[in-house]
């Protein structure tokens, strides 16, 4: 299934809950835009290279369209519109006013050096700093991008349109950044953690932990959770896994995968195991924070954790969670699960446009609140129509992008 096949399947699923006109689904699901530009660059040894970059806008109903910027290899036009898609989702989920977008670019950056990087994200500026803008399409961080790059970005647009930070999120916090939005994907989702293994009835203590993935979300998941006093027993990232049955050191492996170029090759502080074995572990919360489609139908009848939690992007595909549903796995879907960082987004530009800076505590409780409102409604849809956190989820989202689109004027 194509990831945007797989995103449009939930969306039906709570459609259909919610009797969605056959006209009103065509309208939603559409992107509004989709973008292919060419990326030529040139390479340290004076070569042209030659790569394709993607921006979906998807709806701008609620809001200026709001999404990351992935660089990876597997990001193609389908990829990104799905998350796009996921986007708009995400931002009415969390109810902050913006639609969704996506954009990226199809190569792995690790093979390029930092000036290589630099050089094409100039050029993807050049190629698309028409469509994107603070009162249109807000682009921000996401895999295979930082903070860099996202200052790189902010400097080419203002060379066409004149400063205004707020054309992007997840800039450097000298440069126009909020405090706290690094964090922020991570500490949304350790938010979570304790709310939903609270309502589960399960202590911290006893909620062994399991986390795919040791970049910006997972490690600092990782952390929270265990300040929460949930033992993290294992953590996995490009280089293997990393076990210990009685709660890892995150700490430590924190302050080793910071100096090692942000990788965990080479700590020896907890027992290695292949990368694969960690999906399968027996443990109490799963948290894939890596990739999308990582549980698909041929490993979800070997999960056998409890209750999962989508810090990644579309990381259980369609087949899965039917498969896991059936196995009454809880799942909190990742359009709530992950949506702290765009929450931080929002904040960064709001202070951006306010000519005004917050405290980091200021940040952490707005992120707070506006997380907790959020899964407090998605679970009490999800209580009263005894249906998946994931379509109550979707059909809170759905509602309100339904209802901006019919005040708009788009009605039958
Ligand atoms: N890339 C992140 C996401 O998938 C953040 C997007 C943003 O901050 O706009 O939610």
């Amino acid at each position: 299934m194509r990831p945007s096949e797989s995103t449009n399947l939930y969306f039906n699923q709570a459609a259909d809950r919610l009797g969605m006109a056959e006209w009103l689904r065509k309208l939603l699901v559409t992107p509004k835009r989709e973008v292919t530009v060419q990326v030529a660059f040139e390479r340290d040894n004076g070569q042209i290279e030659t790569v394709l970059g993607f921006r979906v806008q998807h709806d701008n109903s609620r809001g200026p369209m709001k999404g990351g910027l992935r660089y990876h290899p597997a990001v193609d036009l389908d990829e990104v519109r799905s998350l796009a898609s996921l986007m708009t989702w995400k931002t009415a989920v969390v109810e902050i006013p913006y639609g969704g977008a996506k954009g990226g670019i199809g190569i792995d950056p690790k093979t390029l050096s930092r000036k290589e990087v630099e050089r094409m994200t100039r050029v993807f500026v050049d190629e698309i700093h028409e469509i994107v803008g603070p009162d249109t399409d807000i682009p921000a961080p996401d895999m295979g991008t930082n903070h860099e790059v996202m200052s790189w970005f902010r400097n080419q647009w203002e060379k066409y349109h004149g400063f205004n930070p707020a054309v992007i999120t997840g800039k450097p916090v000298e440069e126009y950044g909020a405090r706290g939005r690094e964090e922020a994907t991570g500490r949304g989702v350790g938010t979570l953690a304790v709310k939903l293994m609270k309502r589960l009835n399960v202590r911290p203590e006893q909620c062994r932990t399991v986390i795919q993935g040791f970049g910006n979300v997972g490690s600092h998941a990782a952390k929270f959770l265990s300040e929460a006093a949930f033992p993290v027993i294992a953590v996995s990232d490009l280089s293997g896994t990393y076990y210990n049955p009685k709660g890892l050191n995150v700490t430590e492996m924190l302050s080793y995968s910071f100096k090692n170029g942000n990788q965990l090759t080479g700590y020896s502080g907890a027992e290695r195991m292949p990368g694969e074995a960690l999906l399968e572990m027996d443990c109490d919360l799963l948290i894939p924070a890596a990739l999308g489609d990582v549980i698909h139908k041929e490993n979800a009848n070997r999960i056998r954790a409890k209750t999962i939690i989508e810090a990644a992007n579309g990381p259980i595909d369609p087949e899965a969670d039917a498969i896991l549903s059936a196995k009454k796995v809880t799942i909190l879907p990742d359009i709530l699960a992950n949506a702290g960082g765009v929450t931080v987004s929002y904040f960064e530009w709001v202070q951006n446009r306010q000519h005004y800076r917050w405290s980091l505590d200021r940040v952490r409780q707005e992120l707070d609140r506006t997380m907790t409102d959020a899964f407090e409604n998605v679970w009490q849809q999800s209580a009263s129509l005894d249906i998946s956190l994931r379509t109550a989820a979707f059909m809170l989202a759905i509602s309100r992008v339904q209802r901006a689109t019919e005040l708009a004027g788009m009605s039958h």
